[in-house]
């Protein structure tokens, strides 16, 4: 997954996805703009947002008109042929960090399934299992057709 990103305070859900997706998505906490965009240019991410000024003034970045999760992939992927929508599960969802699967004696925790493995995310200590939320997302990308 080479493509990183940096998406703007009003593409939260988009950013969760793009790490569910495997790609490294960090979500802006700067308010300044010029902050952004040297961000954006000093750790080599592509900035995602839905405001054109920004875009405008931004080399290289990404706009996105649609308001809605699905239309947002479907444009992204449309300015990023590359662009893989097969779910990894390999970024934590919360905080961009990397997930490390638990060792198998390691306690299970209260709700994971019996059986499957279970990550623990490296940043943040989050733990991720298969399960009901999987199928989900598997399901809605599905629906985006073919990657
Ligand atoms: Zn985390």
């Amino acid at each position: 997954m080479d493509e990183r990103f940096l998406a703007d305070e009003m593409l939260g859900r988009l950013a969760r996805y793009l790490r569910i997706l495997g790609y490294d998505t960090e979500y802006v906490r700067e308010e300044d703009d010029d902050a952004v965009r040297a961000r954006a240019e000093r750790e080599h991410r592509t900035l995602l947002t839905r405001d054109r000024a920004l875009a405008r003034r931004t080399a290289g970045s990404a706009l996105l008109r649609s308001p809605h999760l699905q239309e947002q992939l479907a444009e992204l992927r449309t300015q990023i042929p590359g662009l893989v929508l097969a779910p990894r599960f390999d970024r934590c969802t919360l905080c961009n960090g990397e997930l490390a699967e638990l060792p198998a004696s390691a306690a299970r925790p209260p709700g994971a399934a019996r059986a499957g493995p279970v990550y623990e995310c490296r940043r943040c200590g989050h733990r991720y299992w298969e399960g009901s939320h999987t199928r989900q997302i598997r399901g809605f990308l599905l629906h985006l057709g073919p990657s």
